[in-house]
């Protein structure tokens, strides 16, 4: 790089830098700004555009355009060069603008003289601020190294504009972070939540952008990327060979990290005048703009691992942790990226809701939010670079939706909603001791489905009759490594001890496809879920399943014990993993261990194979839980886990009911009890379709108890299945439409 741009650049943000540390107000600042950069890049015109809101750019500074067009000229983000710039985050560069596509001519300003045009996004992060722009008469084209100087100029103007340096008088800038931001994500659990946001990861606050002695910087750069490039090297050799996934992201983060363009474009940023953490930053928010755009979920990641790093870059440059002292909200939202299981454990009860920009509903966090019934948005795109602490937030998990420092009247809104379902939670609470007895005389048992002691306190609260599926491999998934059979005999123990006596059944190990143990080698599959899982598992390697079942049997220290095998395809797994249980009563009744007073061995029916099995699988089972979520994937072939899939086919649909019609025939032929535990269960119309086909125990999510007792008690079931008939008989695809409208005149009937 010429020797000459490397020190007018330098020099010019030397000037800017004491300009913004002069006292003044913002308007004030922002004009001498312009002023120094087209005295600087010797230009008649440098103007500062800005976001006033997500669409709008207005004309807040400027050397060379008509004073009177300052806050009065504005234009639409996509509209005119300036509005190309700030839509697709990349400079322009031209010796002709009147003759590039999209040049809009605006007569108040009174460019029409200035042939040449640069303009580069003013952006941090990935946040857009505004535009950059100089023009001047002459007709050509910038200098690479004049666009280049242009961009750090830029990347100062945002980083100080993050610093509030533009507010005051004059309506120049708003403080960034200030308007109300609404983001649409996915649901991951159901609920509405208003607090403040506290940042599982705060930002790393980068408070001087430029520096004097670039060789000082240039070293602690390079001191920093050496620390980086250990601390990445370290967690591979970790990972390797234990997870090939991670291994894999952290191989791509150690190619980053080597790389020695990414260095270089850093040191040339801190060559024009940046700061070491600035120069990362510049570069950070050039990958954020091309992560925007990029359409190959590949790129998309490895920008995001880019990302990562430069964040640890960061935090090592200015020591920075999550601990920035600031004391979490009362009534905190956490946003976050993504986050760990453990860790959300550890927050607990304590979040209102949670906003992440991934996951999915069946990740490890998602279980987790879900076991502590704590609203989660997922895939809030932007959240974490637009929120700060302290930033109110409505969080509403059941549309997918997280509105950031809400208007008012979203906040009124919110609320009302909020009171509603309070009101409607209080009509279920006064049901809490009452049976789900339909008005026909049938009751459904209602248990509840858990998996952590964070589930245990709503057994009293909601009213559940027992717990219908306990899965325990949450219990392995939070740990980091195995957990030992005398902290699982404690655990069950404490979960027995909670239900008092209410039957609760513990379904074994169900690992493999969306469940993987972080401590377990990975087995590579091409198709997961319907790969090497649960039993599978369980019987190949029966080794931790024979240790939960001791860890049971001891919990269970003469009390009754239920045990359910997970995802059972044909009859002779069920027999198999039923002798793994006798064999270790055997053992443990040796041993001296008390048994338990009654053992009940139960199958999943999670695969429709099991559906058809022989008589003898109905008899030889002393209770059968369908797994409605597995169930319902296998039989439209739609993965639960995929977007967009999961949601194609309704579970109302005619032949799914017909064929858990059938199930429900075979059992009461073999008199076999069956109950359902897939999330459908807990959904008020679903509920009301299974009984109406005939199950008589229904396990769901503790919240849902409430509203599926409610509604169950108002309605006759035989008159439900009558409505399934009908709209069979018709033709109808799915019967929620018909379910629908019948208990839209129900409701009628009833007067309510
Ligand atoms: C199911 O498949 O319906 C079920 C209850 O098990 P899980 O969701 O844990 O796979
Ligand atoms: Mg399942």
């Amino acid at each position: 790089m010429p020797e000459r741009y490397e020190t007018e650049s330098r020099k010019l943000l030397r000037r800017l830098r004491d300009t913004l540390a002069e006292e003044g107000a913002g308007q004030e600042r922002l004009d001498r700004i312009t002023h120094i950069i087209a005295d600087s890049m010797r230009t008649e015109v440098c103007s500062i555009y800005l976001l006033r809101d997500a669409d709008t750019l207005e004309l807040c500074a400027t050397e060379g355009l008509k004073p009177e067009a300052v806050h009065q000229t504005r234009l639409k983000v996509g509209e005119g060069l300036v509005g190309r710039v700030a839509r697709t985050a990349r400079t322009i560069n031209t010796g002709d603008a009147p003759a590039m596509a999209g040049f809009r001519y605006m007569p108040e300003t009174g460019e029409e003289v200035y042939s040449s045009f640069l303009g580069v996004p003013i952006q941090r992060l990935g946040e857009r601020l505004g535009v950059l722009v100089v023009q001047s008469r002459e007709a050509r084209e910038f200098s690479e190294d004049e666009v280049y100087a242009l961009e750090v100029v830029a990347m100062v103007i945002a980083e100080m504009a993050e610093l509030g340096a533009f507010v005051g008088d004059g309506g120049t800038l708003g403080q960034p972070h200030q308007h109300p931001a609404l983001f649409r994500g996915g649901p991951g659990q159901e609920g509405e939540a208003q607090g403040h946001v506290w940042l599982h990861e705060p930002r790393v606050v980068v408070t001087n952008p430029v520096a004097d002695d670039p060789q000082a910087e240039r070293e602690r750069l390079q001191a920093a990327v050496d620390k980086l490039r250990v601390s990445v090297d370290d967690m591979l050799a970790s990972a390797q060979g234990v997870d090939k996934e991670q291994a894999e992201v952290l191989q791509a983060y150690r190619m980053f990290a080597h790389s020695r363009g990414w260095l270089r474009r850093m040191e040339e940023d801190i060559d024009r005048g940046l700061s070491a953490e600035a120069a990362v930053e510049k570069e950070q928010s050039v990958a954020r703009a091309r992560l925007h755009t990029a359409p190959d979920p590949y790129l998309r990641e490895r920008l995001h691992d880019l990302d990562d790093l430069s964040n640890r870059l960061l935090r090592i440059l200015t020591g920075q942790g999550r601990e920035t002292g600031a004391e979490m909200p009362a009534d905190p939202i956490l946003v976050a990226r993504s986050i760990g299981p453990g860790e959300l454990l550890d927050y607990g009860r304590r979040l209102r809701g949670i906003v992440l920009e991934e996951g999915s509903v069946g990740s490890h966090a998602a279980i987790v939010a879900r076991a502590l019934a704590i609203p989660l948005v997922i895939h809030a795109e932007g959240i974490t670079t637009e929120a700060l602490n302290g930033d109110p937030i409505l969080v509403d998990g059941t549309e997918g939706v997280a509105h950031l420092r809400p208007e008012e009247s979203v906040v009124t809104a919110f609320r009302d909603k909020i009171a509603m379902q309070a009101q409607a939670q209080e009509r279920y609470a006064s049901l809490r001791d009452k049976t789900a007895t339909a008005r026909c005389g049938t009751t459904v048992a209602l248990d509840m489905n858990a998996g952590l002691m964070a589930d245990l306190p709503s057994l009293e609260g909601s009213g559940a009759d027992g717990v219908g599926l306990f899965r325990t491999e949450l219990q392995f998934l939070i740990n980091n490594k195995m957990p030992k059979r005398g902290e699982l005999a404690a655990i069950y123990a404490r979960v027995l001890d909670a239900a008092k006596g209410r039957r609760v059944v513990f379904r074994t190990l169900d690992i493999g496809s969306d469940k993987v143990l972080p401590y377990m080698k990975r087995q590579e599959e091409p198709n997961p879920a319907l790969g090497w899982r649960a039993i599978r598992v369980g019987l190949d390697k029966p080794g931790v399943m024979r240790m939960q079942l001791q860890a049971l049997i001891r919990a269970a220290g003469g009390r009754p014990l239920a045990v359910m095998f997970p995802f059972i395809a044909q009859v002779e797994e069920f027999l198999a993993a039923r002798e793994h249980l006798t064999r270790e009563l055997e053992r443990e009744e040796r041993l001296g261990h008390p048994l338990p007073e009654r053992v009940e061995v139960g199958a999943m029916l999670e695969t429709p194979s099991l559906a058809f099995a022989s008589r003898r699988f109905f008899e030889e089972a002393d209770f059968i839980s369908i797994g409605g979520n597995d169930l319902k994937q296998f039989f439209f072939a739609a993965d639960r886990e995929n977007e967009r899939v999961r949601r194609r086919y309704d579970t109302l649909n005619v032949s799914f009911l017909t064929f858990l019609g059938q199930i429900v025939d075979r059992c009461a032929e073999a008199e076999t009890p069956l109950s359902f535990c897939g999330e459908d269960a807990g959904r008020p119309i679903e509920a009301i379709c299974l009984a109406a086909m005939g199950l008589r125990r229904l396990s769901m999510r503790p919240a849902s108890i409430g509203p599926v007792k409610h509604l169950i008690r108002r309605v006759d079931l035989g008159e439900a299945r009558d409505v399934i008939e009908t709209a069979r008989n018709r033709g109808d695809q799915s019967v929620r439409p018909a379910m629908r409208d019948w208990l839209a005149s129900q409701r009628q009937g009833n007067g309510a």
